[in-house]
């Protein structure tokens, strides 16, 4: 079975307005902002020119309406999102600017998710791809936040759920910065597991540690895996297959999204890890042969964050091809990369990654 894949042109029109780096600051020289929309916009030029494009499945897919959008967020915030983009746009919470125009993008980039969550719960494609712009996992519920208004894997999720063949869904975000979003969104909800693997201590400050494992019913249903700065492929690796894959094999989930960051890579501006194309093949051939065996293999991918626009591309093709169960021959031209001595597991980092695993067996 085929994979699917959507994207949309207006993603790549989504503009977060003067800036420098992430905002504008006193006593700095306006420059890009740091998610300019090439990162993304070569991502599917390389998914055209390796040839992947042409081998996999083009979903249709519309804007999110207002009942899909308030499963997730507030009507007061969704109200007031669609009241920036019909003016001259405004932030949306910290660091999240809605552009004139950017709620119908928004609204686009969930749809696009939802799009892809439903084409695999129904059997039309085995796995699927959400290459959307901008990015979702910070929002919460009645604001956005670095550079995420809408939060498009909570609302292909709450969407998952609202099927009757779908009780559980579990959310792997591997962004370099916390997936605060479905954190916050699911927290007492016991039908999500949300599992974030993030530099420690980046963004948002104060929040994504071990100690916060859900409430309520949701109690054990949040894991948190703060792998230190300078984490290379060995340490996320040993993450997904000794924290991770445990945590869904006990969850038992109908299906898995991933919130797919490539701002964990290499040559990141915005994170200080080390993985390469190898890292994210690895994690999302682990994630699949887990989902294989718990829920027929249902993965979809939404991609997120990354900031390099020569090198995320790379990390995004070998997620796509995994997924597909293609190699296009394309090879990651920075191959030397994967030879960094860093790459190989540290004690700090393996400290780190047994104390995850253990909590997921406590939980369980
Ligand atoms: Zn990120």
């Amino acid at each position: 079975m085929a994979t699917g894949f959507v994207t949309h042109e207006l993603f790549y029109w989504y503009e977060h307005g003067s800036s420098a780096l992430f905002g504008r600051r006193p006593g700095v020289e306006p420059y890009l902002h740091v998610d300019t929309p090439e990162a993304k916009r070569r991502v599917r030029n390389l998914f055209e020119v390796s040839g992947l494009t042409g081998l996999l499945l083009p979903l249709d897919f519309e804007a999110a309406d207002d009942k899909a959008l308030l499963r997730v967020h507030d009507p007061e915030y969704v109200a007031r999102v669609r009241k920036m983009s019909d003016g001259p746009g405004g932030d949306a919470g910290s660091g999240a600017w809605v552009p004139m125009g950017g709620d119908r993008i928004v609204r686009l980039a969930a749809g696009a998710a939802m799009a892809v969550a439903d084409a695999v719960l129904d059997g039309c494609v085995a796995n699927g791809y959400a290459l959307t712009r901008p990015a979702g996992h910070h929002a919460v519920r009645a604001r956005g936040m670095g550079f995420c208004v809408f939060n498009n894997v909570a609302i292909a999720a709450r969407h998952a759920l609202a099927r009757q063949d779908v009780a559980r869904v579990a959310i792997v975000d591997w962004d370099v910065h916390h997936g605060n979003g479905a954190q916050d969104i699911f927290y007492d909800d016991p039908s999500v597991l949300t599992i974030s693997l993030h530099q420690d201590g980046l963004y948002p400050m104060g929040g994504g540690t071990m100690a916060e494992t859900g409430s309520g019913a949701g109690l054990g249903h949040n894991i948190n895996i703060p792998l230190p700065a300078g984490s290379g492929h060995d340490a996320y690796v040993a993450a997904v297959e000794r924290a991770v894959v445990p945590a869904l094999r006990a969850f038992r989930p109908d299906l898995v999204i991933i919130a797919s960051g490539y701002d964990a890579a290499v040559f990141d501006p915005l994170g200080r890890m080390l993985a390469h194309s190898g890292t994210y093949r690895a994690m999302t051939g682990l994630v699949i042969q887990a989902a294989d065996d718990l829920c027929g293999g249902r993965v979809v991918v939404v991609h997120e964050g990354g900031y390099s626009p020569v090198y995320a591309p790379y990390c995004a093709l070998a997620v796509a091809e995994t997924l597909a169960g293609i190699e296009t021959g394309i090879a990651d031209p920075f191959p030397e990369v994967a030879d960094y001595p860093d790459q190989k597991l540290r004690p700090h980092q393996e400290a780190v990654i047994r104390a995850a695993a253990e909590l997921v067996r406590a939980l369980r």
